[in-house]
Order: C-alpha cells, then structure tokens, then sequence
C-alpha cells in the first residue's frame, strides 16, 4: 500500500504531474482503490446561507463587495431556512451540508451565535456539517465543533507564490493559521484549490505541497476548476480543459492517499465522460444540487443518472464513526474578551483586481 507521507518535495509532485496522463491515471486509480472504496461518492450540498457584499478581493469571487457582478446580497439566513434546505439536500441523498458566509473572519457575535445553532440543527438531522466563514479563531472553532460540526473548509487556493496574484487582502499565513485552529478543535479539515486561474503548472504543485506537509493531512481537498464570472477580474479566463482536471484529481490522489479528493466547482463545463475519467482517478465527492454558493453545477438527477451509469453509491454519513458529540455549554458561551487575533492584509497590489474594482464604479465605462 502507498505510504501517507509529509515530505514530498516540489520536483517529485511535479514528476508525478508531468507524467503521461494514461500512465498517471492508472497510478492513481491504483492508489484510489488501495485507500478508498471507488465506488462510494461522498455527496455534499454547499448552501449560501449569507451571500455577497464580501470585504475581500479575491479574483475569482463573485461575492466581492468591490466587483460589478450580478450576485445580489443577502443577509444571514435564519435556522428555519437551514433547516428546510438541509432536510431537502438530505431527501436528495446528500449526507453532508456545508454552509459558507461571505465573510472575511468570524465575529464573536450574535451571527455567528446563529450560525452556531444552524450547525446543531442540521447536526441534530443526521447529517454531516461543514462550514465555510472565512478565517476562524481556536475559540470560535471549539465552539463549532461542540455544536456539531464535522468538518471546516477554507481553501488555500493555489500556491503560496501565486496566491499573491489572486488576493491582496489577506495572507496565505492566515490561511494556514486558521487550518491550525480548525485542527486544534478536532475538526476535520477541509482545503484545497482552484486550477484555471493562471497559475503555472509548479503553482499547482506547489498547493500540493503545501497541503502535503500539513499533519495529518487534509480528511478533504476540494479541487475546484475556475468558473469565470462576468465582473470578476478573472471573467474572461479560459474554462480550464478536462485533461488538466483529471491530471490535477490524479496527482492528488497520489499525493494524498488516504484524503477524499472533493471534484468542486466547475462540473457544468464537463461531460459525464470527463467526470467519469475524474472519479476513475480519484475523486471521491461531488456537490449536489443546481448551484454551488453562487455558480452553476449541475442537477440532481443528471449526477444520479451518472452514478448509476458508473456504478457509483452515495457514501452515508459518518461512515467513520467520528460522529461529534454536542456539549451545548460550551458552544453557547460566547467569550466574554474576545480574542484579539489581528488576520493581517498584505494590501499589495494587484493591477487586475484594482481595474475590476474601478469597473464596478463607473459600470458605463
Ligand atoms: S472567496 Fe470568500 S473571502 Fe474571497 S471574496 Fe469570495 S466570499 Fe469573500
């Protein structure tokens, strides 16, 4: 069997990427089926529960406040709109509901005290919960974790050299802060990418790497083929081609053996034959349901149509049997001095985002 490693280096991972693609697949279909059942598929729902009207530039995001996009804003859902779209993402065989605020960190207020019992309600469904709200204290990821939560997502992007091209709002080291704090509460961690933005084949070794000297490794890495939107500073890139999708799936699966390779945004640019090569080289989770946050993906029953083409089940939650246990004490005492972390903002430049942002000011122009 693969061994799980923490010291790759660069030109290895690269090795491995710049390997005929026949060749790669086969590799890491091997090491797919050594670590993982290939025939269960981990369905999650990602739900917007606050969309839009985001203090951070990233150039993909069509939540950012500085951009002229068509995403209207709107305020924090309450629990019993959670608990509707969990109860209807678990009727359509999703056994995981992530939920994701456009928010640079979180607060230690009374959003975030609801966040907190939308977590416990869905938990209290019987399924897994994952939450995406941007960079979080240990406090605050404690206090999620004794609500329930299963896992935490924030993504590291791309590589540290090219992260600096896509935000110039906060630091890859918040990043990597904020994947400790998740570790630190017991939480499983989830973080992975976007290919497609630019970056360089190295760039997304380099995220590879990174990921790979985490320890343990990430339990999730979301591999995510950029969606352009119209506004964006990245509207007009080329839709990333299915051959660097399945390279990119199959190099992380080699990489990362025993993590589940989560096939993200992105899907609606493929063909069910492009996602059946990306599930035969490792992927092993799709996200359900018609959108994805704020981008298209593609419905329920084409994907459903796919699996049973392909053979494929959905996986039940908590297969594991790591299921969290609630200590309510503890997720309902909001602290009373919060802790001061200071996320840094790097505020270098970035001539696209800059000329994006003017953009959304003048829409005439
Ligand atoms: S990716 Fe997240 S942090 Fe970045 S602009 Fe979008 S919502 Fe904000």
């Amino acid at each position: 069997m693969s061994d799980i490693r923490h010291n790759w280096t660069k030109e290895e991972i690269l090795e491995i990427y710049n390997r005929p693609l026949i060749d790669l697949i086969y590799e890491a279909a091997k090491v797919h089926r050594e670590h993982n059942d290939p025939k269960e598929v981990q369905v999650s729902t990602l739900l917007s529960i606050k969309t839009g009207g985001c203090p951070e530039d990233c150039s993909y995001c069509p939540q950012a406040a500085r951009y002229h996009t068509d995403i209207e804003k709107n305020d924090l859902m309450t629990v019993e709109q959670v608990r509707s779209a969990a109860q209807d993402a678990k009727d359509r065989g999703s056994s995981r509901l992530c939920m994701g605020a456009a928010w640079r960190n979180v607060k230690d207020n009374d959003e975030f005290d609801q966040v907190l019992d939308m977590v416990k309600t869905v938990y209290d469904m019987d399924m897994e919960v994952c939450c995406t709200l941007g960079m979080v204290t240990e406090n605050q990821a404690k206090r999620l974790a004794a609500a329930g939560l299963y896992a935490y997502n924030h993504n590291i992007d791309s590589s540290e050299e090219y992260y600096k091209e896509v935000i110039s709002t906060r630091g890859y080291g918040d990043r990597l802060e904020t994947l400790s704090n998740v570790r630190k509460a017991k939480l499983t961690v989830c973080s992975g990418g976007i290919i497609g933005m630019g970056e360089s084949a190295e760039d997304r070794c380099g995220m590879l790497l990174t990921l790979s000297c985490l320890n343990p490794h990430p339990e999730s890495v979301p591999i995510n083929g950029l969606v352009p939107v119209a506004g964006t500073p990245m509207g007009e890139q080329e839709i990333v081609s299915i051959w660097d999708m399945v390279r990119m799936i199959a190099v992380t699966r080699i990489v990362l053996p025993d993590t589940t390779v989560r096939l993200s945004a992105g899907r609606t640019q493929m063909t069910d034959e492009g996602q059946a090569l990306c599930f035969l080289a490792g992927a092993g989770s799709i996200f359900a349901g018609d959108k994805l946050l704020t981008t298209p993906n593609p419905e329920f029953n084409k994907d459903m149509a796919l699996f049973s083409a392909l053979g494929l089940t959905p996986k039940a939650p908590y297969k594991k049997g790591d299921k969290p246990q609630i200590d309510e004490a503890a997720y309902k005492a909001r602290p009373e001095n919060a802790e001061k972390i200071k996320w840094s903002r790097p505020g270098h430049t970035i001539e696209k985002n800059v000329a994006a942002s003017k953009k959304a000011k003048t829409p005439n122009a």
